[in-house]
């Protein structure tokens, strides 16, 4: 199933949690959302799930309107939300009756459940007796209980240790197999491992919505220069793996290069040839690992 959300807004009383967030994700996606303390991730997952509304906007699972019908959105969404409420004096088996239970699931998924978070040799222990990790996959199958198309998982891997960060991406993925997610975290490198599209939030915005594989392959270089002189824009056609160029300001030129070698001596050389003096002269790769800096800083 398909997840569409148009132009959300939230506030807290007088806090901004979102701002006019718009995305989709299609069927079978795994989508990573990621973003630093704070950027909303949580608030949008409450108002996808139906659990609180925004002041505007409209949010769809296929062609159920979320907000008008939470009940038939519940039902084909699963969720984790963060924290992972449990019961740890329940045995995980029990537990996962109860929530069977609760929600009219068929006794009968409970033991696939179990088997498909890899739980069968948890099951008889209680919750608060295993690890993190285990913990973790009680509420993955407590949200997969009902067989949702859609699974919405709120920070699964925060908390854990490597290894157990490491199983839970693997499950993560294999749930995705099946299923359209969307997991928020606020590690760039999971979304790199788990992921076949990033939506990075700050301060309730989106700031990139792009498919991994053109996040890895558009590895820019962008070199901005200035000159004493104005300059005509036809001198930089000879420059190899430039993309773009931008007469930004009278002498300020930006270049965008496809490329994540330095350019800088490149234009020394140009200028030389073209007497030209350079004023000033930066660059900045983009990459993933700017990326990363730009939401966490
Ligand atoms: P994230 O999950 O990305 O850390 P949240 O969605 O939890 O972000 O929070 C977004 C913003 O909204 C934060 O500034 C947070 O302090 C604020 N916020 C979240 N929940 C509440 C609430 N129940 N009451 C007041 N402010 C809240
Ligand atoms: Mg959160």
């Amino acid at each position: 199933m398909s997840i569409t959300v148009n132009s959300v807004s939230k506030s807290y009383k007088s806090q901004k949690a979102l701002n006019n967030i718009s995305f989709s994700a299609d069927k079978g996606q795994i989508i990573g959302f990621l973003g630093p303390n704070g950027a909303g991730k949580s608030t949008m997952m409450k108002i996808l799930t139906g659990f609180i509304k925004p002041d505007q906007g409209a949010v769809f699972i296929d062609d159920i309107d979320v907000l008008k019908n939470s009940i038939a959105a519940q039902k084909v969404i699963g969720y984790l939300p963060e924290h992972n409420p449990l019961y740890a004096e329940m045995y995980v088996r029990e537990y996962l009756q109860f929530q069977a239970a609760i929600y009219k699931v068929a006794k009968s998924q409970i033991e696939d459940c179990i088997e498909k978070v890899g739980l069968t040799l948890e099951a008889n222990k209680k919750i608060h007796q295993l690890s993190k990790g285990y913990q973790q996959r009680v509420g993955i199958a407590a949200a997969i209980l009902h067989n949702p198309k859609v699974l919405i998982l709120d920070e699964p891997t925060t908390g854990l240790d490597p290894n157990q960060i490491i199983e839970i991406r693997a499950l993560i993925q294999e749930l995705g197999k099946d299923k359209t997610v969307l997991f928020s975290t606020h590690i760039m490198q999971e979304v790199e491992a788990v992921c076949d599209r990033v939506i990075i939030i700050k301060k309730g915005k989106i700031l990139i919505d792009k498919k991994l594989k053109e996040l890895q392959d558009s590895k820019q270089q962008i070199i901005e220069v200035t000159f004493n002189i104005s300059c005509d824009e036809v001198i930089f056609q000879k420059l190899s793996n430039l993309s773009s160029v931008k007469n930004t300001s009278d002498n300020n030129w930006q270049l965008t290069f496809s490329s994540d070698k330095d350019m800088r001596s490149k234009i020394f050389d140009l200028a030389q040839e073209h007497n030209l003096k350079i004023l000033g002269l930066t660059n900045q790769n983009k990459n993933l690992e700017t990326l990363f800096r730009e939401v966490t800083m």
